[in-house]
């Protein structure tokens, strides 16, 4: 049986610098007429898109309708884009990852997907700008969920219809940056490894009983040899 590999992307695989935050607000400012100093700061960690923006509508006091939504994000992303190839844009790949997904496709043995709170385009736009796209079979996103924690076997289902093999929760290991990501992997009983790259340092995340918890992914072989043993 193949290992299933997810992995987050936010604080795990790449840091956008704030791209990601700035364009949400830029949104805000934009679909609402509200500027973004008067929001309450947005807690984004771990969090999916659907989350934040059920958040942000709550507080301004607008609707959560279906055609707002999809307006809110069509906006949203616009920025994003024009975020990520902004020439101040100051993002970048988290230390060892390049060199991880290398020795992890070499190696064999592992099918490689996400299990992210973006929306697939952000998600697939983000990953593009390091060139990490190609990297990934597929996986499950922000617009399959709102919860976090369902979205476990959304990613499972999509890795087997693309690659014709399944896998059991034993397969799984869940890579990820904050106790959200913990929870989502404990809530299908899979294990997960997680990384003091984001918001939070690894000692704040041990407390959440991950199966690993490392400092970062700098140490590829070692990292390799836990996700692959
Ligand atoms: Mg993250």
């Amino acid at each position: 049986m193949p290992r299933l590999l997810l992995f987050d992307i936010d604080g795990t695989l790449l840091d956008t610098g704030g791209a990601g935050g700035a364009s949400l607000l830029d949104a805000a400012e934009e679909i609402f007429g509200v500027a973004r100093h008067e929001l309450p700061p947005l807690d984004l960690a771990g969090a999916t898109d659907g989350g934040v923006l059920r958040r942000l509508f709550g507080q301004v006091g607008h609707a959560y309708e279906a055609a707002a939504i999809t307006a809110y994000l069509s906006c949203y992303l616009g920025h994003l884009h024009r975020r990520l190839h902004d020439e101040l844009f100051i993002g970048e790949t988290l230390p060892g990852i390049g060199s991880l997904l290398t020795m992890l496709e070499s190696a064999g043995g592992a099918d490689i997907g996400l299990l992210t709170g973006n929306v697939r385009r952000g998600a697939e736009m983000k990953l593009a700008r390091f060139d990490l796209g190609s990297r990934f079979v597929d996986g499950a996103f922000g617009d399959d969920a709102e919860d976090r924690n369902l979205l476990g076997p959304v990613a499972m289902q999509r890795m087997t219809a693309a690659t014709g093999r399944s896998y059991t929760v034993a397969d799984v290991i869940v890579i990820g940056d904050t106790p959200k990501d913990i929870s989502c992997a404990h809530a299908i009983g899979a294990r997960c490894l997680a990384v003091g790259t984001g918001h939070f340092q690894a000692d704040a995340l041990r407390i959440h009983q991950p199966w690993q918890c490392l400092e970062s992914l700098a140490e590829t072989e070692r990292v390799c040899e836990l996700l692959l043993s």
